[in-house]
Parts: C-alpha cells; sequence; structure tokens
C-alpha cells in the first residue's frame, strides 16, 4: 500500500525515520515517499498498457516541481486545470502536446497561451467556451484540439462537492446535446472537436460508474461516428480511489480488468486523469502537538498543522487516519482504519491552531496518550494536501521533502515571513 512502517517503535518513510525529519526541516512538513509514489504510478501505467493509453496525472492533486519531474520521467502526460498548473509543466520540460487543459472557465489568457505551446487537448466543458476557444484559436492560426466533457449522468457514491458527471452539476454537456453539439461546432475554424472527455466524481472506489459511464460515451462515440464524425480519444477521467481508512480503494488492476475490454480495438486514444489514486498515499502530513488539553469529557490535542495545510476534513468530512510516530508503550495500529482502539486509548480530537472552529484535522478518534512535543503523523495526505493550502491567519506555507531509500531532500522550503508580504503594497 505505501512505503510507511513503524521499526523498532518509531514511524519511518522508507528508511528515514520522521523525526530525524522533524528535526532537520521543521513541522508542519509534508513528507512523501518516492518509492510509494513511483508504485502506484507504475501499477496505472501496466494496468492500462493494453490500451495504450495515455496517463495523464491530474496536476491539481499534487503540483510539486520534483513530484512532476519525476512522473515525467516515467512516462506520465499531465492534466492542468489553470495557466498556472500549465507553467508548472512547463517548468518540468514536460511535452505539451501530451498536456490536456481541463476546467469550466478557462479565460481567454490561458487559452492563449496553451495554444501558444502547442497543448495536446482541452477538454471543453460548454458551447460558449467551444465558441471562444475556436475564436481565439482562428485568430491566432492555430487550431485547437478538442475533446467535448460530456456528462453521462452517473452516480459515482462521493462526497455532493466531489460529485461531478451527474446531471445538476456545473460540469460539461447532457450526453442528449452532446450530439447537437458536434452538429454545430464539427466544420468550424480553428476547432478540431474529435474526442469525448468523462469525469464522474472522485474518489469512485467502485468500478460500475465507470462502466456505466464509459458504456454511455461509447454510445455517444458510435452516433458521432454515424453522423460522420471522425472520433479519436476518448478521456475517461480521474477519480480512482486511494486508501484512506484502511484498503478501501481497488487497485489499477480491477479497475482495468473492467474497462480495458470494453476500449480495446474501437480504434481510440484512450486517455486518463488519475492524481489522488497516484499521490494520496505517497504522502503524510507530519506536525507536533503544541498542548493537550481537556474540555468537557472531551480531549483535544492542538498540533502544529491547521486547515492551512490540510483543508479536506474541514472541507468534505475526509478521514485521514492519524496516529503518534513514537507512540507511547508501543501501541503501533494494527491498520489505519478508523475502528481502531487499542487499550489504554484515550478519545481525541486533533486540532489546528486556526481561529476556526471548523480548524480540525481529525475528530472523535481513539489514540494513545500525546504529550506536548509529541509527533503526530496525518496519513494519506499525497494529494489534495499541500496543493489545497493556504497563508490563511497569516501561517507560512510548510515545507516538503522527498524521501527516497535512505536519503531526504527538500523539494520546497518552508515559507518565511517575507513570502506573506513580499506581494504587498503600501
Ligand atoms: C480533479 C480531476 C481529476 C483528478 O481526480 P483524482 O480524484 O485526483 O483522480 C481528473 N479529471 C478532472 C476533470 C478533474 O477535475
Amino acid at each position: 500500500m505505501d512505503h510507511f512502517s513503524y521499526h523498532d517503535g518509531v514511524l519511518h518513510c522508507e528508511s528515514v525515520d520522521l523525526p530525524t525529519l522533524a528535526d532537520q526541516f521543521g513541522t508542519p512538513l509534508y513528507v512523501y515517499s518516492k518509492k510509494t509514489l513511483l508504485d502506484h504510478y507504475d501499477r496505472f501505467a501496466l494496468a492500462f498498457a493494453p490500451l495504450d493509453a495515455v496517463i495523464c496525472f491530474s496536476v491539481k492533486s499534487c503540483h510539486n516541481l520534483s513530484i512532476l519531474r519525476l512522473l515525467k520521467e516515467c512516462g506520465a502526460a499531465f492534466d492542468v486545470v489553470s495557466g498556472g498548473e500549465l507553467k508548472r509543466t512547463l517548468e518540468v520540460d514536460a511535452d505539451p502536446s501530451r498536456i490536456v487543459f481541463a476546467g469550466v472557465g478557462k479565460t481567454d489568457t490561458e487559452i492563449r497561451a496553451a495554444l501558444e505551446v502547442g497543448i495536446g487537448w482541452f477538454n471543453v466543458e460548454s458551447e460558449a467556451e467551444l465558441d471562444n476557444v475556436a475564436t481565439i484559436a482562428a485568430k491566432l492560426g492555430k487550431v485547437a484540439r478538442v475533446a467535448l466533457r460530456v456528462n453521462p449522468d452517473v452516480d459515482p457514491k462521493t462526497h455532493v462537492y466531489t460529485t461531478t458527471g451527474k446531471r445538476e452539476t456545473k460540469f460539461g454537456v447532457d450526453l442528449e446535446r452532446a450530439r447537437q453539439v458536434f452538429k454545430d461546432f464539427h466544420s468550424r475554424p480553428g476547432l478540431e472537436l474529435c474526442g469525448i472527455h468523462m469525469h464522474i466524481g472522485s474518489p469512485v472506489n467502485t468500478i460500475e460508474p465507470y462502466v456505466a459511464s464509459i458504456g454511455k460515451g461509447l454510445t455517444l462515440i458510435d452516433e458521432l461516428r454515424g453522423d460522420g464524425h471522425r472520433i479519436k480519444a476518448i478521456n475517461i477521467g480521474g477519480g480512482f480511489g486511494a486508501h484512506y481508512d484502511g484498503g478501501e480503494a481497488p487497485p489499477a488492476s480491477a479497475y482495468a480488468e473492467r474497462i480495458v475490454p470494453l476500449l480495446r480495438g474501437r480504434g481510440l486514444t484512450v486517455l486518463l486523469e488519475p492524481g489522488r489514486s497516484i499521490a494520496a498515499n505517497a504522502g503524510v502530513l507530519l506536525t507536533r502537538t503544541l498542548y493537550t488539553k481537556a474540555s468537557g469529557d472531551r480531549q483535544f490535542i492542538i498540533v502544529d498543522a491547521a486547515i492551512t495545510e490540510l483543508i479536506r476534513p474541514a472541507l468534505y468530512g475526509s478521514f485521514h487516519f492519524a496516529w503518534p510516530v513514537e507512540p507511547k508503550d508501543g501501541a503501533i495500529p494494527p491498520d489505519r482504519r478508523a475502528d481502531v482502539h487499542l487499550a489504554g486509548s484515550v478519545l481525541v480530537d486533533i486540532v489546528g491552531p486556526v481561529c476556526e472552529s471548523g480548524d480540525f484535522l481529525a475528530k472523535d478518534r481513539w489514540l494513545p496518550p500525546v504529550s506536548r512535543g509529541d509527533f503526530v503523523c496525518i496519513f494519506s495526505t499525497g494529494a489534495y494536501g499541500f496543493t489545497m493550502s493556504s497563508q490563511y491567519n497569516s501561517r507560512p506555507r510548510a515545507a516538503e521533502v522527498l524521501v527516497d531509500g535512505g536519503a531526504a531532500r527538500l523539494i520546497r522550503r518552508r515559507e518565511k515571513y517575507d513570502d506573506l508580504v513580499t506581494a504587498e503594497r503600501f
């Protein structure tokens, strides 16, 4: 599952112990395991190799340049949702023709920048956007290769905030309208409208929603081809699961086992946009206990990480397993599940220093006793952890470290107070 484990009572990332990293780089600290990251990518690439699929890593899930470069070296393509993310991929010399630009609200500046570098694909979400992309491309004397995002109206059974493939969300065009959109735009100068894109939500821990949406997508492609359109590609999106609460995510091979037969031999380039399934389990958030206190019958562990470092619990009610790095009495968790409850444990909430009652990282957990100064690890935070961080309460952003075997390298320095004010003017 990953390369974070307890040896002699101390949590390690690969062969480096986390207290050493905390001493060297300070806390709060994001720690990534290179081996875990590459294992997850390789498993994905291998599972979908029979389709010769283009694996476009979702940059918004984990955007550190060192991480992007590692993935690029392994053969990953990229999925970006902003001009800023495009900049990051260009910084690591990614091939622009293997980059997909997605998102419901691309600005003219972003569209122009993407066309100028020769972006591979635009995933376009509406007729108004198609019209705009066509106009800008024609003006630049370019042709934008476009996949229309269609909404397969499939319920992925995930959080309402991360459900994107149902009819009533803001994403994509309804299946019934898609045929008309292709009719209206197929001969528009500046456009090569030749693919469809679907992304149903995230995380999707069952395979059935993919089977259902791909089935609907293929039916549409058959109709479009019947109408005389040349359809080259299907992009099946991301949202594949990661392990947050034990081992709930199907392996890449299980998704592929059902998906590959549907798409093989269809004369389509297949693109995927996995993010969390590659990055989530490759990172942890390491934090230090500032204080403990009791309030009523509840114990609070106040740590130096907050919603500024990890907003997922507050934003989506996401579960992240948390445990002391050097648990007292050798209380090593048998697995990383919500229901772990060892003898001698105390019921706690783990909260941060930010002035919001929504500032919590974990609620109602049975943890071995924790004292001031103890390190606590928040697991499975490699995706949508650092990338969603903020400077709220004027908190400098955390540092990021990449571990490779017995070596640790700083891949983002901790921000300083100067970084907080440098863009401002009197
Ligand atoms: C966020 C997003 C992804 C990545 O989702 P993961 O859950 O990280 O795999 C892929 N495609 C689109 C369009 C997205 O918005």
